[in-house]
């Protein structure tokens, strides 16, 4: 058999789906994985694809099967078993082969096993892939952080397997180290954020308007041809249309309300305090994941408080205009959020991450994929801003928006709906707008019971209250 020009171990989901990809591009893959048995199966199931797929008992069997130099793609569950196949290709591998960490990695690791591997002859590339099954199958987004010259050994095969919007790839190399897992990691709690507002318009769909699964579904596919136009929404609109095979029920009433994570949001979370970055509704979006798995607690409340929720009454065509509007600028402040995080890392990392790139590359094969980031890519294009909410045009969206999502978190508020992200991005945004906040008592308490100082709007330098005997100190 030939030689192949790259390997990849993890024949998972995401594994299998990738190396499918890369043959079917033209590059002949070796592949590995840890239960050899689904080696053979995978081999087995590659169709016409089986003569550009080398399947590899060990991973010696895995390095003797590339061509020098060698790129091995890792695509396992992350965390220690990365470290485990690092361990293990170092002791394979020669001078020049690349590694690739295509999984999930949290991107301290990534910075590292970056520094680890530094003067070992191996070089490291951490990449984020988005996208799914069906984006690793057909063509996911990629983030990709390294060296520039590591970039430019891999640039031809990930371009080639990457999505494409209008013809442009959604590959790029984003900075060095751990940049593209950081910019991944950005895209999940993202993806939170955006997942728990249509949730929560879902919710005032069929809490508030006594709306069936069938009838939210054609809202979200007519709202899909609309400026909400997303992936997100339009599996939206499948998922609410499809029933249970077994119950002939709609499907999504038979799934317990109890939602999974498996830390990217959460991450992203830590990331933005670590960074002193507000991004409230990706935390909120974390947070009702966290609430939504106390189901037992949660009925058991339901029962204590006995208050249910109130229908949303008024003009129904009115509401559901406001509430396609109110999602629209729920997520203008999410993406926002998200953004300044990254504007952040960048500096605090020495990345100098390309925002507009960022945004195009999101344009196609990943979860968030929309024309939404078309316009996020234009707008950072034009010029440097500094938050997305500060870019002309994004000016003019959130004057026409926000009055929608005001009257959404109000209603919803009143009807007893939890709206946790829709509302801290409401709040988020009426805190960034206003020139003159609150923290001025902030400041007076902090001096009265710490003598922490503040500054005077009329004078520099730090100054104390006449608090007198009454501060605690
Ligand atoms: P998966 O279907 O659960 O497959 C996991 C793979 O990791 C299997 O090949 C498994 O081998 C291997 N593995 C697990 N522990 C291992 C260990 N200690 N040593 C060696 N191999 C080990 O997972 P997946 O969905 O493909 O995810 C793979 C990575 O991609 C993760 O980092 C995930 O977060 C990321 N990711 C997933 C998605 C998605 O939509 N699924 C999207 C983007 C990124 P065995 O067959 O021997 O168990």
């Amino acid at each position: 058999m030939a030689e192949a020009e790259i390997g990849l171990i993890g024949l998972g989901v995401m594994g299998s789906n990738l190396a499918l990809n890369i043959a079917e591009n033209g590059h002949r893959i070796a592949v590995f994985n840890r239960t050899t048995s689904r080696t053979g199966e995978f081999h087995a199931q590659a169709g016409s694809l089986q003569d550009m797929v080398v399947p590899c008992e060990t991973i010696e069997d895995l390095a003797a099967a590339i061509r020098p130099p060698r790129p091995v793609i890792i695509m396992v569950q992350a965390g220690q078993a990365v470290d485990e196949q690092i361990a293990h290709l170092r002791g394979v591998l020669s001078e020049n082969d690349i590694v690739i960490d295509a999984g999930n990695a949290n991107f301290h690791d990534t910075m590292r096993r970056f520094k680890d591997l530094e003067n070992s002859g191996l070089t490291f590339i951490g990449m984020g892939v988005s996208g799914g099954e069906e984006g690793a199958r057909h063509g996911p987004s990629i983030m990709v952080g390294g060296t520039e010259a590591s970039w430019k050994r891999v640039e031809k095969v990930l371009t080639a397997i990457s999505a494409k919007y209008e013809g442009e790839p959604c590959v790029a190399w984003l900075g060095t180290d751990g940049a593209g897992h950081f910019v991944k990691t950005i895209h999940n709690g993202i993806e939170y954020a955006d997942m728990q507002m249509i949730a929560e318009i879902y919710g005032v769909l069929r809490d508030g308007l006594g709306m069936g699964p069938k009838e939210i579904a054609s809202v979200f596919a007519t709202w899909n041809k609309g400026r909400l136009n997303s992936y997100l929404i339009e599996i939206t609109a499948s998922v609410l249309a499809a029933d249970d095979p077994k119950t002939g029920k709609p499907m999504v009433d038979m799934i317990l309300d109890r939602a999974g994570q498996k830390g990217t949001g959460k991450w992203s979370a830590i990331e933005a305090q670590q960074l002193g970055i507000p991004a409230t509704a990706i935390e909120a979006a974390v947070a009702a994941r966290v609430i939504s798995s106390l189901k037992d607690e949660r009925v058991a409340a339901e029962k204590a408080y006995g208050m249910g929720v109130s229908p949303v009454s008024g003009n129904r065509d009115a509401i559901l205009a406001d509430l396609e509007l109110a999602l629209f600028a729920g997520k203008i402040a999410a993406y926002a959020q998200g953004f300044a995080v990254m504007s952040a890392a960048s500096e605090e990392f020495d990345w100098n991450l390309p925002l507009p790139t960022i945004a195009k590359i999101w344009r196609a094969g990943c979860i968030i994929r929309s024309q939404f980031l078309d316009t996020i890519a234009t707008a950072f294009n034009a010029g440097p801003v500094a938050n997305l909410l500060m870019a002309p045009d994004f000016v003019q969206m959130m004057k026409e928006a926000n009055p929608a999502l005001r009257r959404i978190v109000a209603r919803a508020a009143e009807a007893g709906l939890p709206t946790p992200a829709l509302s801290s991005a409401l709040a988020y945004f009426d805190s960034y707008r206003l020139g003159r906040g609150t923290s001025n008592l902030i400041q007076a308490q902090r001096d009265f019971f710490g003598a922490h100082g503040f500054e005077r709007i009329d004078a520099d330098g730090a100054h104390h209250g006449p608090w007198g005997s009454g501060a605690a100190g």
